[in-house]
């Protein structure tokens, strides 16, 4: 009964953590810094410790991930909540965490590996494999995709044609990215491409498309990927001939900004700015996630873009799940602290 009580306080919003294995390049050891996982009997949710310095923290979440889990073991604990789009609900997933600690990974997988594949192509896999068993049951879907990247509280198109990109260059695109949501909860973003797909391979070539799209804003020092919130999304509608019902859900699919505070990342010109973009979009979205798990009136949402384009897809009987990626490198421990301490404000 206790634990029906907390999931209603909670309401839609899911903490999963999960620790990635150590890489070569970790720096293996560090005295007195430890991630441990707790045996927890608690009907609800399972713990996580970190040790530093003597301090032990401890945290609770709704789902732990050690790191021997698997795509597949994380895939598991997230079907039905993708499964839910195609029931019309409006899903958000997000992976926090500071840059190197497996967000990619669980969003995308491991390229050239297709059996760590991640969350977004298995979650298409699955929506597009409920879609052709449900046409017996006289379902038909449409199925739309936008990709953008948030750099610096701009929205970037990643599905843009060559012509468009061209045009950017010389500056006479006109693109204003304008984000206006209508009365049936629906967002549009003016400008923005938008894709009809019929298939996994289709999303999958736009997927490759986006990839190429935000290398483009690499530099030598500073991979943009990791300063920028990538948001997939995909947008289902179905209806019913024989029974005259119509469903109308969201898949987002979100891989945020390295978490890492100024100081790491270094602080003048560019680099500030971005820091700065970063560190207000990601505290925006942990107010507006606090206060919504709080069931407070006042809601900020328009405290910055991320969380102003994602408003329908966070508010109401929407659905939200919230990986908090963290690596095992003791010398992360500083940072893993900070992700813990932000997942823990949400949960
Ligand atoms: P982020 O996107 O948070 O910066 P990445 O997803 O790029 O981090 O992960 C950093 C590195 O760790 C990559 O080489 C990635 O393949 C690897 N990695 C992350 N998580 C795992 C995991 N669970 N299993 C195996 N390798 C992983
Ligand atoms: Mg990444």
């Amino acid at each position: 009964k206790l634990h029906n009580t907390i999931l209603e306080l909670k309401g839609n919003i899911r903490v999963f953590c999960r620790v990635r294995p150590p890489l070569p390049d970790d720096i293996p050891c560090a005295e007195g810094k430890v991630i441990s996982y707790p045996a927890t009997t608690e009907a609800l949710g399972q713990g996580i410790d970190l040790l530093q310095n003597g301090q032990k923290y401890s945290f609770t979440f709704d789902q732990v991930f050690t790191p021997d889990a698997s795509q597949e073991d994380v895939f598991v604990e997230i079907s039905q909540l993708v499964q839910s789009a195609l029931d019309g609900y409006k899903v958000c997933i997000f992976a926090y965490g500071q840059t190197g600690s497996g967000k990619t990974y669980t969003m995308m997988g491991k390229p050239g590996h297709p059996e760590q594949k991640g969350l977004i192509p298995r979650s298409l896999e699955q929506i597009f494999q409920t879609r052709q068993s449900l046409l017996s049951q006289g379902w038909t879907y449409e199925m739309q995709v936008s990709m953008l990247e948030i750099y610096n509280e701009t929205i970037r198109d990643l599905l843009l044609t060559n012509r468009d990109l061209s045009r950017i260059e010389n500056g006479t695109s006109g693109k204003q990215y304008a984000i206006k949501h209508d009365a049936n909860g629906n967002t549009h973003v003016s400008d923005l491409t938008i894709v009809d797909v019929r298939s996994t391979r289709e999303v999958s070539f736009l997927l490759d498309q986006a990839a190429n799209s935000r290398s483009v804003g690499k530099t030598q020092m500073n991979e943009q990927s990791s300063r920028s919130h990538f948001v997939f999304t995909l947008r289902i509608s179905g209806i019913n001939e024989s029974t005259d019902q119509q469903v109308q859900g969201v898949l987002n699919l979100i891989d945020l900004a390295g978490s890492e505070r100024l100081s790491k990342s270094g602080s003048t010109g560019d680099r500030l700015k971005e820091t700065q973009a970063i560190n207000k979009s990601l505290s925006s979205l942990s107010d507006v996630i606090f206060a919504l798990a709080k069931k407070e009136d006042h809601v900020p949402f328009r405290h910055s873009k991320l969380t102003y384009l994602l408003q329908p897809c966070l508010g109401g009987d929407s659905k939200t799940l919230m990986f908090v990626n963290i690596s095992p490198d003791p010398s992360s421990l500083g940072e893993s602290l900070c992700s813990l301490r932000f997942a823990a404000r949400v949960n």
